[in-house]
């Protein structure tokens, strides 16, 4: 009798289509899909009326750590993205020792075992003055990605001029990461505003064609260089549309806010809490992104969790720190869009499983397969429950979706066969890894 460490039992597998089958895992691997009826295990999950998803990777969080504990660190960003079914987070280099050198990468590596309760990719940044030195960087163990801040940073990390971007565009192969709002237009149209304006006027400071020079100045350039080109949390309908016809070097990725969110309503009601960059923006915005998903032009959904202190949030605009929280109420949310027919689950798959892992290049992870690693976020679909801001574990302790009823629940999460939740329990301690690119 074959013998397997785990086995998902009678479950309905999603990978571009359903069907029911079982899962046998061996050594963190996926070794066997269909009828094992015949087959033992040491622990068999009874998996009948669930879904079984790749695990979701969530390529764009904020775990700010080196930064400020009572906002948010690697530990308790990490337990939230398994309560929420997240079996692996890409995590930004934006902290308090900035990661764009290989010292401070590796202090950054060396947080996670004993810290994570997820699998983490690590994304390198971008300056004025490590441009030389990209190419040796992007290649370094666990770096998913260089990100460029082509706008809205502070610091080293803004490379926003021409000449810096092309440059870095010209030492290096892998696909390289852009926030995208043009530097130049954000400053000069930050003077037509005053402090204290109503929170609805950071969609009319950072407005569509903020988000759609920067991403035309980078696509010029990515075509002149021929680089591989990702643009992150892609907000506007013009953007979307452009983005069609650089299929051959550029990706999209879409945030989980601009497909639930919609202004100028969304700040009225959320205050400090609906702010974070590119901008929540209107409606046309929103259809155009859901069109553009279920047309098969954007690659990933990410949720760009980015912790700010209550204070910080609550300051008033523009003074407001721009960045929501996230990891935890990716899955939720989007389950709910599928209750609801907004994208059939296959494509959550292909966007938040497979989508990530393909853009990234993440060894082993985003499909239900043989030799894959046994990463699996399990949904009930039927499940309905309230986003409350008790359950969050972000020490900042707030979301933008409190109070939210979402149809369709992560209910277990499974990191390389090992159960780490189980409906809202927390199994064993971190054992979170770094993931490794190709
Ligand atoms: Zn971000």
């Amino acid at each position: 009798m074959e013998h397997f460490d785990l086995i998902l039992k009678n479950g309905t597998v999603v990978t571009s289509s359903q069907e029911r089958a079982d899962i046998g895992c061996r050594n963190g691997r996926i070794v066997a899909i269909g009828n094992l009826d015949r087959a033992e295990a040491t622990e068999v999950i009874d998996c009948t009326g669930l879904h079984v998803l790749p695990g979701v990777i969530d390529p764009h969080v904020h775990l700010r750590e080196p930064g400020d504990a009572s906002v948010e660190t690697i530990h308790d960003g990490t337990k939230g993205a398994i309560l929420g079914g997240v079996t692996a987070v890409f995590d930004m280099p934006n902290t308090a020792e900035s990661v764009v050198s290989k010292e401070v990468l590796d202090r950054k590596r060396a947080m996670i075992p004993g810290k994570s309760w997820c699998d983490i990719g690590l994304y390198v940044g971008a300056t004025k003055k490590n441009i030389e030195t990209l190419d040796t960087l992007e290649v370094q163990d666990n770096v998913c990605a260089i990100k460029v801040f082509a706008g809205s940073s502070t610091g080293d990390l803004l490379v926003e001029d021409d000449a810096s971007l092309e440059a870095l565009m010209r030492n290096g192969t892998r696909r390289v990461c852009y926030h995208s709002e043009d530097e130049t237009r954000l400053q000069e149209r930050k003077k037509l505003f005053s402090v204290g304006q109503p929170y609805r006027m950071h969609m009319e400071w950072r407005d569509v064609e903020c988000a759609f020079l920067g991403t035309r100045r980078l696509m010029s350039l990515a075509r002149k260089t021929g680089r591989k080109t990702h643009i992150l949390h892609v907000s506007t309908a013009e953007e979307l549309a452009y983005m069609r016809d650089f299929k051959d070097i550029g990706t999209v990725e879409v945030l989980v806010n601009h497909l639930t969110q919609v202004g100028p309503d969304v700040y009225d009601r959320l205050g400090g809490y609906a702010i974070m960059n590119p901008p929540i923006r209107d409606q046309r915005h929103y259809d155009a992104s859901w069109a553009a998903v279920n047309a098969g032009d954007v690659d990933c959904i990410g949720s760009d969790h980015a912790p700010h202190s209550r204070e910080a949030k609550e300051r008033p605009w523009p003074l407001t720190s721009a960045g929501l929280t996230g990891v935890q109420t990716l899955v939720p949310i989007m389950l709910d869009h599928v209750n609801a027919g907004r994208l059939p689950l296959e494509r959550m798959v292909s966007l938040m499983s497979a989508g990530p892992a393909r853009v990234y290049g993440a060894v082993g992870k985003g499909h239900i397969a043989p030799g894959y690693d046994a990463d699996f976020t399990i949904v009930d679909l039927a499940h309905r429950r309230t986003i409350e801001e008790s359950w969050i574990t972000s020490p900042c302790g707030w979301t933008p979706f409190a109070g939210t009823s979402c149809t369709g629940w992560p209910v277990m999460t499974v990191i390389r066969g090992q159960t780490v939740m189980r409906e809202d329990e927390i199994i064993g301690s971190p054992r979170g890894a770094v993931v490794s690119f190709s």
